[in-house]
């Protein structure tokens, strides 16, 4: 894959903030972004929309896909639940001329970075304590106790990739943590 454009991967623990940080650092103009609308097998929650949010695949087109190699990376996240990269999204962005954002999830995005070490900022943040996280999870009441479960037990495994990332990003306050962020992809596209 050709491109100009650069690639930015915003990882973490879902319930850490990073889809706040990446909604905040898209709309600031300058930084010139795009997102990468992941594709995933899962079920669209209240609110989303195809093409917008992700691109929502039925398990078998998501499966022909891996069988036709159009992912750039792929991951079963969660049973049945799949999510991944296609090839044709970075391409798209790339061909407006704009870096590719991505909010994803560590293992995808540590793949992004071997596949392009030289182009790829790959950040990490951290929520404050795997406490807050499940009264966040709680709060945001899309998912059933199980599912949050779920995503807390994966959440601390997740933890431990956190030294392999360029950056941390302590999201502890979000005002700090946003001003972090948008120093370093920045600098990052700026080639400072
Ligand atoms: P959610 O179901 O909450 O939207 O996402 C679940 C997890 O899947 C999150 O950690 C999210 O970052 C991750 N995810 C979303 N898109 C992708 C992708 O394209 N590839 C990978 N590997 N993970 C993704």
């Amino acid at each position: 894959m050709k491109g100009e454009g650069k690639l930015l991967v915003f990882s973490a623990p879902s319930g850490s903030g990073k889809t706040t940080i990446v909604r905040w650092l898209l709309a600031k103009e300058e930084l010139n972004l795009e997102f990468s609308i992941s594709a995933t097998s899962r079920q669209p929650r209240e609110g989303e929309k195809h093409g917008v949010d992700y691109y929502f695949l039925s398990l078998h087109d998501f499966k022909q896909h891996i069988k036709d190699e159009d992912f750039l990376e792929w991951e079963e996240v969660y049973r049945d639940n799949f999510y991944g990269t296609l090839k044709s999204e970075v391409e798209r962005i790339w061909s407006h001329g704009k870096h590719v954002i991505f909010d994803i999830d560590v293992v995808g995005g540590l793949d992004i970075k071997k596949l392009f070490p030289e182009k790829t900022l790959a950040v990490f943040v951290k929520p404050p304590s795997i406490e807050e996280l499940k009264i966040r999870l709680k709060k945001r009441k899309t998912e059933t106790d199980e599912r949050i479960n779920m995503r807390i037990a994966k959440a601390s495994i997740e933890l431990a990739t956190a030294p392999q990332f360029d950056h941390i990003i302590e999201n502890n306050n979000l005002e700090v943590a946003l001003d972090e962020a948008y120093g370093l992809v920045s600098d990052f596209i700026l080639d400072k």
